[in-house]
């Protein structure tokens, strides 16, 4: 049987991973558990707390008949046990999915992608639910049971089909109980070693270029940390390294983190961007980047497809992404570059860029031969003229300029990067070495 679990936290308190990783442990009498699966669903989400996680595991319960309903009534008993059920936004859900539901691949594909890159609505989830006769449980307006049959769904395909999807890991270390809501203690020194013993198997535990540990929450949540890797191997190497309070326990789980599954390329003139939906688009930019109250800067590209223009987008790299937007301001009008973020009150909230085609060629007003004065416009479509001599020319000069930006990929840092964006080092387009350089060169700029 396959369990999904969302919406049981608030900012004030607990963590669905946590309950997760209480029930995969005490549920391990009743059978074999899987290692639990973490998705991040669409960030755009407003109802979301932090990340717009959801969990789920797989069970195989080996005792006699009737033991899948203790399994359940565990599980119901622990979720409204657990959950921040006086915080408003609080909505848990849980879906079970049983073993003869198994082969139900191509809805729960699409229920999963949905979540991940579309709006969906509680009917859509009760629609599947009874469709498939999934049996169920929620409490107060029961929403999380979207984010529960997301990450139920995902397991289910991914234990048919291992690699179909892109999947890292993160252990999660859960602080002891009487400690929740005091400070934590992690020493500092032991992280950033560990991280440079492991990183690139393992990324995100450090931010180098804002000088900040990244890996540990600083709400009153149970997560002490989450290391996140490609390899489980590095995984536990970075976790015997770190010096910290004592865990309560620990959990390895598969996920989607890392992956940009939440990116929809845009491929068609016919489609529409909408609000709450994150892409990747290939453009021009049309309007030099501004620097606005607060930090952040703004700039605009015109969207082409195969020499089609579909009109001007607003970007924008808010100012928690601290030297992501040294590279952005450098952008100047005519550079071919590819974005990638999430759409919001129509503006698109940068992730990522790639710089692909620089605009190295600049228009000056001429120097005057005679004299070497620059010259001025001689009027709408009449040439340029150098008052002193009178000497003509019919167009400015084109100067090849050095822009101090190199063609190429550039990530916000992991201070700001959110759970589902790919980190440049494990974009495999462009090989490990080059790789490793522009996440150099990302930090570089700082
Ligand atoms: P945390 O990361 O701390 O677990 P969270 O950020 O995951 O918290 P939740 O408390 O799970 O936030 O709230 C997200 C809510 O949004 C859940 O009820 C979930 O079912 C719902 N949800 C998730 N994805 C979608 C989607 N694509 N469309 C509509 N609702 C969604």
């Amino acid at each position: 049987m396959i369990i999904g679990i969302d919406d049981t936290d608030s900012r004030k308190g607990m963590c669905t991973t946590y309950l997760c990783a209480v029930l995969a442990d005490e549920l391990k009498k009743y059978g074999e558990v899987s290692t639990p699966r973490l998705v991040r669903l669409n960030p755009c989400i407003p109802f979301k707390t932090r990340g717009n996680g959801a969990v789920s595991f797989e069970i195989w319960v080996t005792v006699t008949e009737g033991e899948e309903e203790k399994v359940k009534s565990e599980v119901k008993n622990r979720v409204s046990e657990l959950s921040e059920l006086r915080e408003e936004g609080t909505n848990p859900g849980v879906v079970f999915i049983d073993d003869n539901a198994l082969n139900l691949n191509l809805k729960l594909k699409n229920f999963y992608e949905n979540a991940v890159r579309e709006v969906l609505t509680l009917e859509d989830a009760y629609a599947i639910i009874s469709e498939l006769h999934f049996d169920y449980f929620g409490l107060k307006n029961k929403r999380g049971l979207i984010g529960a049959l997301a990450a139920a769904s995902f397991l289910v395909l991914q234990k048919n089909k291992p690699d179909y999807y892109d999947f890292t890991y993160e252990l999660m270390a859960y602080r002891q109980k009487e400690r929740w809501g005091k400070s934590r203690f992690i020493d500092e020194t032991s992280v950033w070693k560990a991280d440079a013993a492991t990183y690139p198997l393992t990324w995100d535990t450090v931010d180098v270029a804002n000088n900040e540990i990244v890996f540990a929450p600083h709400s009153p949540c149970p997560v002490l940390f989450g290391i996140r890797g490609n390899s489980v191997d590095a995984i536990y190497k970075t976790f015997e390294l770190i010096d910290a309070e004592p865990e309560e326990r620990k959990m390895l789980f598969v996920t989607n983190q890392g992956t940009d599954f939440h990116l929809i390329k845009f491929e068609t003139a016919r489609e529409k961007l909408r609000d709450y939906h994150s892409y990747i688009l290939d453009g021009m930019v049309s309007s030099n980047p501004q620097t606005i109250e607060g930090g952040h800067v703004v700039f605009s590209i015109s969207l082409s497809k195969d020499e089609e223009t579909l009109g001007s987008i607003e970007c924008i790299a808010y100012e928690p992404t601290k030297g992501f937007r040294d590279i952005i301001r450098k952008l100047r009008v005519g550079d071919a570059i590819t974005v990638f973020g999430s759409l919001k009150k129509e503006t698109l909230n940068l992730e990522k860029i790639e710089v692909r085609k620089l605009n190295l060629v600049v228009e000056r007003n001429s120097r005057c031969d005679k004299c070497g004065r620059t010259m001025k416009s001689a009027g709408r479509l009449q040439g340029y003229r150098c008052k002193r001599c009178g000497t003509f020319r019919a167009d400015k000069d084109k100067v090849v300029v050095d822009r101090g930006l190199e063609e190429g990929l550039y990530e916000v840092p992991p201070v700001a990067r959110r759970h589902i964006s790919k980190p440049l080092i494990r974009m495999r387009k462009e090989g490990a070495e080059v790789m490793r350089f522009k996440h150099f060169v990302s930090n570089l700029f700082v």
